[in-house]
């Protein structure tokens, strides 16, 4: 089924995936069409080719997704050891591994990411997720609570608690790190016995229907993972609003966020939300200003800006203003811009062309609302015309009301604006209905830590930006949700606590 500019390149095993007919649904142990019979394309954003045909998984997919999860959680994955466990996750680590190359090119050819963040960043991470939650199976624990019972003079009781999985877990992830979100989700959700129904972006499902195969092939159970690729409105309102599905955890825009948790209501299932960000990136005058031009750069025009923790808004204190912002502005024009496979490509195309054409309504709005243009701001043309492609984008004389100050874009569009003090810019970095992220650049060790303070944001990156590891939570605060992925906070949200009261009288 594809063909791209860049197939020459292919590994082997990415080449031979791509060439079926129909990628199928994984529910239970069987590769399956969709019940209605629907497929969709999922396209190659750097060129508008079709990468692949997909079957479209609707309600009655979902159904019968929940259905085999809710049998293994049942029956075999309830047996399966919790040491077990973590070997099945360490297995499928190994295969994650061995088949980095494979999956690293169908992530860029899906997303448009470039190969090279995808095998340096999204890669080693996956892989270093399930191992971090293959060690958590065997370590989580209750606690035994020394009770008082006033009401009940001189008695004894034994008094503990378990952890127990909550049952059958609905993921419903977005394109931006289509393999990183899936596996994050998998790893903590089995570590801690439950089992899951995976709903990838309809923009980019290929990476997750592999992750399936490896699953199978690391040898986890059948019906343990379950993935099912389909749009938001009719797959991802299914499993949001299934009635046997105990918990939703959501990566994706606020508004769709709202949606989940209004479809959750119906079981009262639990949700986690992983939202959207605005977030400040903030440059002090006595910053290490080599050292922040840098991550200003990384802040916003890694993975094309399509990141929920872009630094969108870049705060310079007065002084540095002109020349931080003219040195990124003249880094971002020199930025190559190609498909993401050719290892000489800095950036690749957006995900889709809705993608884009919002972003470059949002470069427009800036214009109309009177920001000044420093770099980028139109689509790329020439040979990128194809795709789908926006220049690195650089705005400065942008005022903390304009909807590129507010809103989140998405894409490689930065606004840049300066500030007097400490306290002034500590609330308008706090200025936004988000609070995901945010970053600050000093040397001034108890300014930085009055910041982090400050700061409303599920993430505080001192001195640095845009690093995730596996055991550091994750999530926001404020309209960037609520919960936490990663680290040991997702072995709380993926278990419920079980109070068992022992009487010793
Ligand atoms: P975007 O607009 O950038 O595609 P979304 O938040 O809409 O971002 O998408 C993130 C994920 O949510 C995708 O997997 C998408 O299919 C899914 N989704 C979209 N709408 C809904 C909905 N109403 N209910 C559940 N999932 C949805």
């Amino acid at each position: 089924m594809t063909t791209t500019a860049t197939a020459p390149q292919l590994n082997p095993k990415a080449a031979e995936f791509l060439a079926k007919k129909v990628h199928k649904l994984l529910i239970g142990a069987d590769w399956k069409d969709a019940a209605s019979g629907k497929t969709f394309k999922t396209t190659n954003p750097a060129t508008g080719e079709v990468l692949g045909v997909v079957a479209e998984g609707d309600k009655a997919d979902v159904d019968a997704a929940v259905k085999a999860a809710r049998a293994a959680y049942e029956g075999a994955w309830s047996k399966v050891s919790p040491s077990e466990r973590g070997k099945l996750l360490n297995r499928l680590a190994d295969l994650v591994e061995k088949n980095a190359e494979e999956l690293a090119q169908l992530e860029t050819l899906d997303n448009g990411k470039i190969i090279g963040e995808a095998m340096k960043g999204d890669l080693p991470l996956c892989a270093d997720l399930l191992r971090y939650y293959a060690g958590w199976t065997t370590k989580i624990s209750g606690e035994t609570t020394p009770v008082s019972v006033p009401y009940y003079p001189g008695a004894k009781f034994l008094h503990y608690t378990v952890r127990e999985p909550l049952g059958v877990v609905g993921a419903i992830i977005p394109w931006n790190f289509p393999l990183l979100m899936a596996v994050e989700r998998l790893a903590p959700v089995l570590a801690c016995g439950n089992a899951l129904v995976l709903k990838p972006a309809e923009q980019t499902p290929l990476s997750a229907l592999r992750l399936g195969e490896l699953c199978l092939e690391a040898g986890i159970p059948a019906g343990v993972v379950n993935v099912v690729p389909g749009f938001g409105a009719t797959a991802g309102a299914a499993l949001a609003a299934h009635m046997d599905v105990d918990k939703i955890s959501f990566t994706g825009s606020t508004d769709t966020g709202r949606e989940v948790v209004k479809a959750s209501a119906g079981n009262l299932k639990k949700v986690s939300l992983e939202l959207g960000g605005k977030s400040p990136n903030i440059v002090f005058e006595d910053a290490d200003l080599d050292a922040a031009a840098r991550g200003m750069f990384m802040g916003i025009f890694y993975n094309q800006g399509q990141t929920c923790s872009a630094g969108s808004r870049v705060f310079v204190h007065e002084s540095k203003f002109e020349a931080m912002v003219g040195a990124l502005a003249e880094r971002a024009k020199k930025i190559r811009q190609g498909p993401g496979l050719d290892p000489q490509s800095k950036m690749g195309p957006l995900v889709s062309e809705v993608q884009m054409n919002r972003v470059l309504g949002y470069v427009e709005s800036g214009k109309k609302e009177g920001a000044k243009v420093l770099a980028g701001g139109e689509r790329a043309s020439g040979p990128l015309a194809n795709g789908w492609f926006v220049q690195p984008t650089v705005f400065t004389e942008v005022k903390d009301s304009m909807r590129i100050a507010q809103e989140e874009i998405f894409g490689p569009v930065v606004a840049v604006m300066p500030f007097k003090d400490e306290a002034e810019v500590l609330a308008r970095a706090n200025g936004t209905p988000y609070g995901l992220v945010a970053g600050v650049w000093t040397k001034d060790i108890k300014k930085a830590f009055r910041m982090a303070q400050g700061l409303k944001a599920g993430v505080v990156w001192l001195n640095c930006y845009q690093f995730v590891d596996a055991a550091a939570p994750w999530g926001g605060t404020k309209q960037s949700g609520y919960g936490r992925e990663k680290g040991p906070d997702a072995v709380h949200a993926y278990t419920q606590v079980k109070s068992v009261w022992v009487d010793l009288n």
